[in-house]
């Protein structure tokens, strides 16, 4: 079982997860629990490292350690006074060994991406030491383990490192052993290289923690709790009646998680996927609902589209040039720019007249973007590159659509009806998802329209 920022976000939080675990606990099963760091924390310890990088001054370390300090201090008092004398000097040390690592950083001026992976995984050294003693609490016997000791094993990509498949024996070796004497607190979000660097995840990767440890000892089920009622059919901040979907396929849960709907991380289904292992997505505020399964099944209730997704923060790319048309390596030299630049290509189209391909990029990898394509310009490849701002892409994702006829008519002829305009329109082969960009303006009224047209706000029959 794995615990989201939010759902151990101070005390009481951390008081219905020990009423969550106590109770499975109590019913039988064996656990072991994955912790994100407390909400805000990574995105605190992000900051200051960055701030102490390029401070002019002595910045404010003494200050940020005091109010770390503060914040944990008042959450294990809460939830584990009897354990407070214990635990609090761990928590000490840990912070001690932070100040000592933010003082170099300042010293050096340097933040190297190990430093800053050492730093932000800090987090979750103080949040599994709060939860493991909550549990010690209540009298369940657990201890925190950090991610190195529960044998998540990384390559060395700092910032958003892969688990090596080593990995899967040692976390057995390691973990399955413990479960009958006590649960182990993992911190997730944080790994070793073999050489016992430590590495991260990318952000929100305590989801693949979870899922890499499930996996690793073939637990019967990985449960992500979080602080919303599962995956929905729609981003509910447009959608007033979007729904829970009680199941999902891996497959669609991959594109939804990639495509913006921030419910699992997108990596966090394949460990899972590989073993058949169920994904059970779960509401800490309002644990007795069904929440949504992640299933191998391939589910079909009657209807084929099951979710749309909203994607803002793109940017749209356009590239043109006559010498593109029947010239092999352009789409090398463009990829592969790109891809020296680090930009994450999220959506691709090109017309078979091979005198344009468009693609779409997050906002922030926007400038990296035309750097790189700039580069391909120099070298004659191509001829212009124009981008927009202003748009959102879309996503209508559902296994069902894979060889039915007949719903891409539907998604457009609604589309036109309602006269939003497309301005790129993609659909890879697995045909699992249809994707397609939108002035920023028609983003939400595309997606209430096909939220209608596929009925996707009524219950299952
Ligand atoms: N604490 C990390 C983050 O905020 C990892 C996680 O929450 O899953 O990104
Ligand atoms: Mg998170």
């Amino acid at each position: 079982m794995k615990f989201g920022g939010t759902s151990v976000a101070d005390e009481d939080c951390i008081g219905r997860v020990v009423k969550i675990l106590s109770h499975y606990r109590s019913t039988g099963n064996e656990l072991v629990v994955v912790v994100s760091a407390i909400s805000g924390v990574t995105d605190q310890l992000h900051a200051i490292a960055a701030e102490v990088e390029t401070a002019r001054d002595e910045p404010p370390i003494e200050t940020f350690i005091a109010s770390m300090r503060a914040r944990h201090e008042k959450v294990l008092r809460g939830v584990a006074p009897g354990e407070f004398e214990t635990v609090m000097p761990e928590i000490d040390s840990r912070l001690d060994n932070l100040r000592t690592i933010l003082t170099s950083v300042y010293n050096l001026r340097e933040l190297t991406a190990r430093s800053r992976d050492y730093i932000i995984s800090f987090g979750e050294r103080l949040s599994a030491v709060i939860v493991s003693a909550a549990l010690r609490e209540v009298g369940i016997a657990s201890r925190p383990m950090n991610g190195c000791e529960a044998g998540i094993l990384t390559n060395g990509q700092h910032g958003c490192a892969h688990v090596l498949p080593e990995s899967e024996n040692k976390i057995k070796s390691r973990i399955v052993p413990l479960l009958t004497e006590y649960v182990p607190v993992v911190m997730g979000y944080m790994g070793c290289t073999g050489d016992g660097i430590v590495t991260t995840l990318g952000r929100s990767g305590s989801d693949y923690s979870a899922a890499i440890v499930g996996a690793a000892i073939e637990a019967d089920e990985i449960w992500i709790w979080t602080d919303v009622d599962g995956v929905m059919t729609s981003d509910p901040r447009i959608i007033d009646d979007a729904r829970v979907l009680p199941d999902v396929s891996y497959l669609e849960a991959m594109e939804l998680s990639y495509f913006g709907a921030k419910v699992l991380h997108p990596r966090s289904i394949e460990p899972a996927m590989v073993k058949g292992i169920p994904i059970r997505v779960k509401n800490t505020f309002s644990p007795a609902g069904p929440g949504s399964c992640v299933v191998d099944a391939e589910y079909h209730d009657r209807r084929v589209v099951k979710a749309i997704t909203y994607i803002e923060k793109v940017s749209l790319i356009n590239i043109t040039g006559a010498q593109m048309i029947g010239r092999p390596g352009v789409a090398r030299a463009i990829f592969t720019a790109l891809a020296g630049y680090d930009v994450n290509i999220m959506m691709i189209s090109q017309g078979s007249s091979e005198a344009n391909i468009s693609l779409i990029v997050d906002d922030e990898h926007l400038k990296a973007a035309l750097v790189a394509l700039n580069d391909v310009m120099e070298n004659g490849y191509i001829q212009d590159v124009t981008h927009d701002r202003d748009v959102v892409a879309v996503a209508v994702v559902g296994v069902g659509m894979a060889g039915t006829p007949g719903i891409s008519g539907r998604i457009f002829t609604a589309l036109g009806n309602a006269g939003i305009n497309l301005m790129m329109i993609s659909q890879g082969s697995s045909e699992v998802n249809i994707s397609f960009v939108v002035k920023q303006s028609d983003g939400p009224d595309a997606v209430r329209v096909l939220h209608d047209e596929f009925g996707l706000s009524e219950e299952d029959e």
